[in-house]
């Protein structure tokens, strides 16, 4: 099997999944979309309500509003991969809990592993704490540079956050206009910032903790 019918057989695996309590109130498993050889992945937090009644991800207001700013600096959706850290919608669109987190993390890790992206682009605070690190807070990281498994990690605001604040909207644009400029150029080390580790595996940071890519 190629690339794209490996990640179409796991995408279909995904619809089916059974491993945590999100699939009793789905209607619909959301595994992501886009290109299978894509060099970009954007990482979301969770399927919202269109996305849960369609399948497909970041299909309702800020996605379309995602969709639409990436044009504009010249990204197709065709040209990348989106999806998210949990594949089925929290009722009420509350935040994934980290149990529901740490049991779809295999998938995202199948993901990455099957399309080798470059650069993974973590769409809000939740997806950027799970693929780099529990200490990081959005507000401080977005627009830098983060390196982890030999993947460039660029974390952006999330449109939702956006739609709600003049002042969020303007950070998002931002955000959008410095990975254009990242993405179109080499990235030194010099302007990759260090992670800082969590220093002991204590129960909490169990929890919260960043869950392996692979
Ligand atoms: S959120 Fe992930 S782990 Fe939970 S049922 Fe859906 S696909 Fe499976």
């Amino acid at each position: 099997m190629d690339k794209l019918e490996l990640l179409s057989a796991l995408a279909d695996d995904i619809r089916v999944c059974p491993l945590c309590r999100l699939a009793e109130t789905r209607t619909l498993a959301v595994p992501g979309e886009g290109n299978g050889a894509a060099q970009i992945m954007f990482v979301g937090e969770g399927p919202g309500e269109q996305e849960d009644q369609t399948g497909r991800p970041f299909v309702g207001r800020s996605g379309k509003l995602l969709t639409q700013e990436l044009l504009k600096i010249g990204i197709a959706r065709e040209q990348i991969f989106i999806t998210n850290i949990v594949k089925c919608r929290p009722p009420g669109n509350r935040d994934p809990l980290s149990d529901e987190i740490a049991a779809c993390n295999d998938w995202l890790s199948a993901q990455i592993a099957l399309i080798e992206p470059k650069f993974i682009v973590p769409v809000g605070g939740p997806s950027l704490k799970t693929l780099v690190s529990p200490k990081l807070g959005i507000t401080k990281a977005r627009s830098k540079v983060y390196r982890r498994d030999g993947i460039l990690f660029i974390p952006i605001l999330h449109p939702a956050a956006a739609l709600r604040s003049p002042t969020t909207m303007e950070q998002f644009l931002e955000d959008l206009s410095n990975l254009k400029e990242f993405l179109n150029r080499e990235i030194s080390d010099e302007e990759i910032t260090p992670i800082e580790e969590p220093k002991a595996a204590t129960k909490e940071e169990e929890d919260g903790g960043t869950l392996s890519l692979f």
